[in-house]
């Protein structure tokens, strides 16, 4: 076999372990294996394309390069390996972004090396829109970075005529890729390069922070378009491979999780969502009565129960109460109460992200159910549990047409007979909005921290 066919080879066998990777992906169960194969298959490729050129002697600079690797290795593998979950969100974000100024990069450089042997048009085409696609990628990936970081303001950042600008810098953006295809000009692709951040930038200000999870996912998409164009440049078919499955796995995660939201994709994208808050909050508005219960009060409630459905959310990521929970539910079962946990698809900060957290703690995969037997659930219950959720379980989604979640679909906790929420004050969610459900005469609310609530809980459930 030649030195050729077993590259080859080897690279087709990566593009393998991707699709496998992205099957294993597709279910909590089979995640992290997923995740390991992927890792293979691309350590793989890696020593392949070393291979390939240290042999035909066209790779320079192996020192840097290896440095590089070297350096980008130890900023990465402790940052993922440390951050909170409650900031993952922030971390693929940056992740991404880097992937997309990579790819912006390696078309820079291929069109100063490509220029003077006059390529065809198709050719400086792809390397363009290379430049493009990774840039507004990496520039919309640091903005969506510093919103949800808070070191700029999560709101909707408007101005009058501003989808209008944007429109007109994108097809500034069109004219300049085609006047560089004609006249092959350098200072021309500079000013492409200038422009393709501005128009990055420009796409995400209006973008409110509790939709930029939507964005990073619909950025990750064109991330993989800028990799996929660097691979047709750079003749490498994994290349293209890894960049489409990217592509295509990003664009449908985004439409998904608009779907999860009652939202279309170009609602999340220019309704500049969360500008207006509409919630009374904490200190303002009017005052309405809710009915506070102890912790005392519910784990009685909780003890003499048949059915109890738990509704995890954000707050339960914030306060990292996962242990907690489920020590309190193995608790519950022991005495023969049945015990569920709904799962909202858009509940926390990013898609899984409470089965991520269960997982952390090792809740059983089949004592998670989905948002539609939960609600059948529901009907039946004691209790809905709400621990750290707000939006997910807010009936104003489904009754009011006038809220901006309306159509978002939901958990209904207020079917079970008794709703119980654990929560810090009665700030509202994400969105901003009131919900109506903490006002509702089968609420009990318990104010504290949720872990702080949960562990008072278990001591109750022990001692009854
Ligand atoms: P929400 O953001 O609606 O509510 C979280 C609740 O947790 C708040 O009411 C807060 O109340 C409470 N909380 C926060 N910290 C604590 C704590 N330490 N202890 C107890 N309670 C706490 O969360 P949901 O999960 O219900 O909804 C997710 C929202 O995020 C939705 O609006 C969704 O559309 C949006 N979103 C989700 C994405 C995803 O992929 N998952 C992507 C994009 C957006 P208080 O401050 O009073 O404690």
């Amino acid at each position: 076999m030649s030195r050729e066919t077993l590259i080859d080879l080897l690279y087709l066998f990566s593009a393998t372990t991707f699709l496998v990777a992205l099957k294993g992906l597709g279910s909590p169960k089979h995640a992290r294996r997923g995740n390991l194969v992927a890792a293979f298959g691309m350590l793989v490729a890696i020593v392949a394309t070393f291979f390939k050129y240290v042999d035909g002697h066209s790779l320079h600079h192996v020192g840097l390069i290896l440095l590089a690797m070297f350096i980008g290795a130890i900023i990465a593998v402790p940052t993922a390996r440390f951050v909170e979950m409650t900031a993952m969100p922030q971390l693929v974000a940056i992740f991404n972004g880097v992937g997309g100024g990579a790819a912006s990069l390696v078309s820079i450089t291929e069109f100063v090396h490509i220029k003077s042997s006059h390529p065809a048009t198709y050719v400086t085409l792809e390397v363009l829109l290379g430049v493009l696609i990774g840039t507004v990628s990496f520039a919309g990936s640091a903005i969506a970075f510093a919103k949800l970081q808070e070191l700029m303001t999560g709101r909707p950042i408007t101005y009058p005529g501003q989808q209008i600008i944007n429109a007109v810098v994108g097809l500034i953006a069109v004219a300049l890729i085609i006047t560089i295809l004609v006249s092959g000009s350098t200072p021309l692709l500079w000013t492409l390069l200038a422009l393709s951040f501005v128009l990055g930038v420009a796409f995400v200000l209006p973008i409110g922070g509790a939709d930029v999870p939507v964005l990073i996912s619909l950025l990750n998409s064109f991330t993989g378009l800028a990799v996929a164009a660097s691979g047709f440049t750079l003749g490498s078919n994994l290349l293209i491979i890894a960049g489409t499955l990217v592509g295509a796995s990003g664009i449908l995660l985004t439409r998904l999780m608009s779907k999860a939201m009652g939202r279309s994709l170009s609602n999340v994208l220019f309704s500049a969502f969360g500008s207006v808050i509409t919630a009374t909050g904490a200190d303002g508005g009017e005052a309405r009565s809710v009915r506070s219960g102890t912790p005392e009060d519910i784990g009685v409630l909780l003890s003499f129960a048949s059915k109890v459905v738990l509704i995890p959310g954000y707050g339960l990521a914030v306060s990292q109460a996962q242990q907690v929970l489920r020590e309190l539910a193995e608790l519950l079962e022991a005495k023969d109460v049945q015990v569920f946990y709904a799962i909202h698809p858009v509940a926390g900060r990013m898609p899984g992200h409470m089965n991520v957290l269960l997982a952390e703690a090792n809740v059983p995969y089949e004592d998670l159910i989905e948002m539609d037997e939960a609600n059948s659930e529901l009907q039946t219950a004691d209790v809905a549990m709400v621990v750290g959720a707000n939006d997910t379980v807010n009936p104003a989604a489904a009754n009011d047409p006038s809220s901006p979640i309306y159509g978002m679909p939901i958990i209904h906790a207020d079917l079970a007979e008794n709703v119980v929420f654990l929560k810090r004050s009665m700030r509202p969610g994400f969105a901003g909005i009131d919900n109506e459900l903490l006002y509702n005469p089968k609420t009990i609310l318990v104010f504290g921290d949720a872990k702080d609530t949960l562990t008072k809980l278990v001591a109750v459930v022990k001692a009854s």
